[in-house]
């Protein structure tokens, strides 16, 4: 209910999403000036019988070498009085047909093999692969040279030459992509499923490869259109009197300096055929590439780009994080998606925090945020301001904050698997994050790291040191992360979601040392979480997060007692409790809403038991209800005095 939005919004938000690869090559000016320099190139040679040109190979000696702009012959005649615009235009279609098929050749015949090495593995790939090897260990253009001295030169010999050579291209790339999805778990389900191999290099891995299959050819038909010219130029290729760009050029080598024109014109044309070529190609790559599409590693920054006009007044001084009405916003496709709509934390310190809500709700950007991790582009903070001890943490500079980032407040993301470098050993990655911060040598360090393994319950924690971190279970990396965290002993500690991929007793070890870290050293803990349980076995205050926006906050214990809002109460349900098999669970019906469409008034309206007209228009304020409480609802559940 929540999706079916108004029609006409639907549509308008519909539209981008489907034109955006073609919008993404169209904003990027270059591929855009190559594609209509191509698109003219292209029209211009299919519409070559058409076009009132003379005969290309009518020789005419008594107009031998004309000059450009002559009559009748625009561009002039060569050495045999042939008109060379025409030849020109036949001949560019002759290398675009040669260039398009060696690369169509080339990709079938390079991308089978690759897939049929990865997919299968084992003595299938080593001797597919070792065929491949041999044929990269001649010289690229010499192999080529060689089998057209095989077949004879020609055309379509070139072709073949050149489609040959280029097979361990595709082969090698298809190759290590294949081999990267071959092993996932969508392909083992496929298996599980009784498909046979074929159909699932076709029908699961075919597709994944596909936009790398596309992007290496729209990026190398430039490169065999150029190796055909330069077959041709030898006089390999195109034989007299037909014309292909390359033996223009060879033709016109000869006269170069009585006649430049002659091979001028057919060298210019190669350079902008080749040239709007690549840039279209370039274009395709970037607009394909998810990474690249997000405008991730087009201009990667080392914080996240603050937007903000002016900072809002402190709300608790004496907090160790303050944060004031924090909006991080992020750009796609030309729509904002409210990740983070006016987010209010104070994390004291000796306390923790928990910031609960389903997934997507925003947490882990809330957190990111802070210390300027959310990428950008395509994220930004658009308001708000976060004070440690005072200091804007959104107004300093670069360097300070880089001082910072891993001493006085320290992370442990979500991901325990992706967050260890794999190549390096998780001691030299502890002794590393110590070193950041602090004047020891390499052998303290190691003591220190040492310890810190032994903090987070690692047996053996010497020997563990020299342990990559594949070789460490799941619960283990997410402790080596921890105690990389707790290396500086930091006063902010931000944990999302540390034991969400542990069991319960790692899960239970992990909390009481979290616990712990409070009670001794004072950190301040934000732990981000989506679960109710572990929120109420080591978190002293709740916040509710829900759509971006905080929905409730309060004392863990009163909260649970008695939750205000109804999203609480339904996350609250949503927890099994052992001991009480007669206790249902009620899931919370539907899905929260787009970040991108937020509805007005309440976001979880759509969802409510208790939802009433007046929940769907206006702002709804977060409002204290009794001692450090609030909730962000018109008719909340507990009301603190005034009934709602
Ligand atoms: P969670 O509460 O599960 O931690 P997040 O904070 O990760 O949720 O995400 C909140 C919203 O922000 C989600 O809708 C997500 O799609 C969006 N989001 C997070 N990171 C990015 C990103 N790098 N680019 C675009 N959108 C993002
Ligand atoms: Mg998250």
């Amino acid at each position: 209910m929540a999706v079916a939005a108004a029609p006409a919004e639907t549509v308008e938000g519909a539209a981008p999403r489907r034109t955006g690869t073609l919008r993404l090559i169209a904003r990027n000016r270059l591929a855009l000036a190559g594609m209509c320099v191509l698109a003219v190139l292209v029209l211009i040679a299919l519409a070559a019988p058409i076009l009132p040109l003379p005969d290309p190979d009518a020789t005419e000696p008594a107009n031998r070498l004309l000059l450009p702009m002559s009559v009748g012959h625009l561009l002039g005649t060569d050495a045999l009085g042939r008109d060379i615009l025409s030849r020109l235009v036949w001949g560019m279609r002759v290398s675009l047909a040669v260039g398009i098929s060696a690369t169509l050749v080339a990709a079938l015949l390079g991308s089978a093999i690759g897939l049929a090495a990865g997919y299968a593995g084992g003595w299938t790939d080593s001797i597919l692969m070792r065929g491949i090897d041999m044929v990269m260990a001649f010289p690229y253009i010499l192999l080529a040279l060689a089998i057209v001295a095989v077949l004879g030169p020609g055309l379509v010999n070139a072709l073949y030459a050149i489609a040959v050579v280029n097979i361990p291209f595709f082969a090698r790339n298809i190759r290590g992509v294949t081999l990267g999805l071959a092993r996932r778990e969508f392909v083992d389900a496929a298996r599980l499923s009784g498909k046979s191999n074929l159909r699932i290099v076709t029908g699961e891995i075919l597709p994944n490869v596909m936009p790398v299959i596309v992007v290496t050819m729209s990026t190398t038909v430039g490169w065999m259109i150029l190796e055909t010219a330069g077959l041709s130029f030898l006089g390999l290729g195109a034989q007299p009197p037909q014309a292909d760009l390359g033996s223009m050029l060879g033709e016109g080598r000869k006269i170069l300096f009585n006649a430049p024109h002659v091979s001028i014109a057919p060298g210019l044309l190669i350079f902008v055929l080749v040239m709007s070529i690549n840039l279209v190609g370039d274009g395709v790559r970037d607009a394909l590439d998810p990474r690249l599409r997000s405008g991730a590693l087009s201009r990667p920054s080392a914080r996240t780009a603050i937007r903000r006009t002016g900072a809002p007044a402190p709300r608790e001084r004496d907090a160790a994080l303050d944060v004031v009405g924090l909006r991080t916003e992020f750009d796609i496709g030309g729509r904002v998606h409210r990740a983070v709509g006016g987010v209010d934390l104070a994390l004291r310190g000796g306390e923790c925090l928990g910031l609960v809500g389903e997934s997507g709700s925003g947490k882990s950007v809330t957190a990111m945020s802070v210390m300027g991790l959310v990428p950008t582009p395509p994220g930004r903070i658009a308001a708000g301001a976060a004070r440690m001890d005072g200091e804007d943490l959104f107004a300093l500079p670069d360097e300070r904050i880089r001082q910072l980032r891993g001493a006085a407040v320290a992370y442990v993301f979500q991901d325990p698997l992706s967050s260890l470098h794999p190549l390096h050993r998780v001691g030299d990655q502890i002794v590393e994050a110590v070193r950041a911060h602090r004047p020891l040598s390499r052998r303290q360090a190691r003591d220190r790291a040492a310890a810190l393994l032994a903090l987070v319950r690692i047996p053996n924690p010497r020997a563990r040191l020299d342990a990559y971190p594949h070789e460490l279970s799941g619960g283990m990396r997410q402790r080596v992360c921890i105690a990389m965290a707790l290396a500086n002993e930091p006063a902010i500690l931000i944990a999302d979601e540390p034991t969400t991929a542990l069991d319960v007793t790692v899960q239970a070890r992990i909390l009481s040392l979290m616990r712990g870290l409070q009670d001794e050293g004072g950190t301040a803990v934000l732990f981000i979480t989506h679960d109710f349980g572990v929120v109420s076995a080591i978190c002293d205050q709740v916040a509710v997060m829900y759509a971006g926006r905080i929905v409730e906050t309060g004392a863990t214990d009163a909260v649970i007692a008695a939750p205000a809002h109804p999203y609480t109460r339904g996350l609250i349900d949503c927890v099994p409790v052992l001991g009480e098999p007669g206790r249902r669970i009620t899931p919370i019906e539907g899905h929260p809403p787009p970040i991108d469409r937020l509805p007005e008034g309440c976001a979880f309206a759509d969802r409510c038991p208790r939802v009433q007209d007046d929940c769907r228009s206006g702002e709804i304020a977060l409002d204290a209800i009794g001692a450090g409480r609030a909730v962000r609802c018109l008719h909340p559940l507990v009301s603190g005095g005034a009934d709602g």
